[in-house]
């Protein structure tokens, strides 16, 4: 799950990362009256979406009276922003964060994210803060500075101080980046973050390390500890079919082509999608419905397919393990019935009472093209979506 920026900045701020100060706002009313509270003589207006690149996108702009916030407030606020990260129709800005103009000296970038071959937390952090940290790792990876902490001891000091001097942080700043750095840390740990990044961490003229920016995602899987993160939730940044499938506990994440897939078991979801695009289709989705799918689950896993415009044709790609194929039978001619399905579709099932599940299916009377394996399947369907 994403947060805004200025949500990420309250976080950070509870455990000891300084932050500009900073007001989000809703409307230009709200953001002229913040910048009066927040007072001057420099404000930034930054737009509040869950993308980054919002800077190059024109997303984050300086002003220099409170008539220039009014106007790039009014300029930003219900714009489509579009950076490298929000795809081609860019992202509405509902939000705003009005806060004080930093004196920057020094852009540099913190982040941390979880090392599945270390098995522990990665602080990553260079002296090339500010722009895309992508092309840094690409052309000049030497600039980019990993640690990777021990659970057991934490990010000790000696780790940041390290960190901070490889990274440019002059000595009379290295306490407070060490500050920064165990807070982010700590941050990270205690919210279930599955990626917590500052970009730019600035050096301001009189030496102090503030944090400029904010980013946190955390792992899904661990919200259910976290109430208080779960209200941060902001529904508008979300693809509409990917919360209404959130509602039925499927895993729907849509994509660019027009073949629908719906499968159980994200392995073998992914499997689907591969064997797809071996044979030149494009999923339109990908989509797990789990192991115990309902036919209420999977009527609903094709109404929420079926939403998508560009779809041609779906590929049922089940696995009858302690999910009955009968069962998926039922629910696939359940579903095709009650939502008049008009694309061709493809089934392919194995397992526990696979014969009984095909005989329902070939005896529904429906157009069901049926396939025995998965690369007979995802032929046929590239076939039909042609
Ligand atoms: P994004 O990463 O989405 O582009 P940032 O919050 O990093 O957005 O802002 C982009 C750039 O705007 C920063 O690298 C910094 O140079 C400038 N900036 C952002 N916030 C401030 C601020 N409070 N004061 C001065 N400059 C800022
Ligand atoms: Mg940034």
């Amino acid at each position: 799950m994403k947060i805004h920026e200025y949500q990420g900045k309250e976080i950070l701020k509870k455990y000891g990362v300084a932050v500009p100060r900073g007001i989000p706002c809703f409307s230009v009313e709200d953001a002229v009256k913040a910048a009066e509270a927040l007072g001057g003589p420099v404000w930034v207006v930054k737009a509040q979406i869950h993308a980054g690149g919002r800077g190059k996108g024109g997303g984050v702009k300086l002003a220099r009276s409170i008539d220039e916030v009014r106007a790039l407030s009014g300029e930003i606020l219900g714009m489509q922003l579009k950076t490298h990260q929000t795809g081609p129709d860019g992202q509405k800005v509902r939000r705003l964060l009005v806060e004080e103009g930093a004196d920057i000296r020094k852009e540099l970038y913190v982040g941390m994210v979880v090392d599945r071959v270390t098995q522990r937390v990665c602080l990553m952090a260079s002296s090339e803060g500010g722009m895309d940290i992508e092309e840094v790792a690409a052309h000049t990876p030497e600039k980019i500075h990993k640690v990777f902490v021990d659970p057991v001891a934490g990010l000790t000091d000696a780790d940041c101080d390290d960190v901070a001097r490889k990274i440019g942080v002059p000595d009379a700043s290295v306490p407070q980046a060490r500050v920064v750095l165990q807070g982010l840390y700590r941050a990270f740990w205690e919210t279930d973050a599955s990626l917590a990044e500052i970009n730019p961490l600035i050096l301001t003229g009189d030496g102090r390390v503030v944090a400029l920016d904010a980013k946190l995602n955390f792992d899904a899987n661990a919200l259910y500890r976290h109430p208080e993160l779960v209200e941060l939730r902001d529904l508008d940044e979300e693809d509409p079919a990917e919360i209404e499938a959130s509602k039925y506990d499927l895993a729907y994440i849509q994509l660019d082509g027009n073949i629908g897939c719906l499968v159980n078991g994200a392995g073998l979801a992914m499997a689907t999608m591969d064997t797809i695009k071996l044979f030149g289709g494009e999923p339109a989705n990908f989509l797990d419905v789990g192991g115990g799918a309902t036919t209420e689950k999977v009527t609903e896993a094709f109404k929420i397919m079926l939403r998508n415009p560009n779809l041609k044709a779906i590929l049922v790609n089940i696995f009858g393990g302690i999910m009955r194929c009968d069962v998926i039978a039922e629910g696939v001619i359940a579903a095709s019935r009650a939502v008049g399905l008009k694309v061709p579709l493809v089934v392919r099932m194995k397992g526990t009472n696979e014969e009984l599940g095909r005989k329902m299916l070939a005896e529904s009377g429906l157009p069901i093209i049926s396939a025995e394996t998965m690369g007979e399947a995802a032929q046929k369907v590239v076939a039909a979506a042609r």
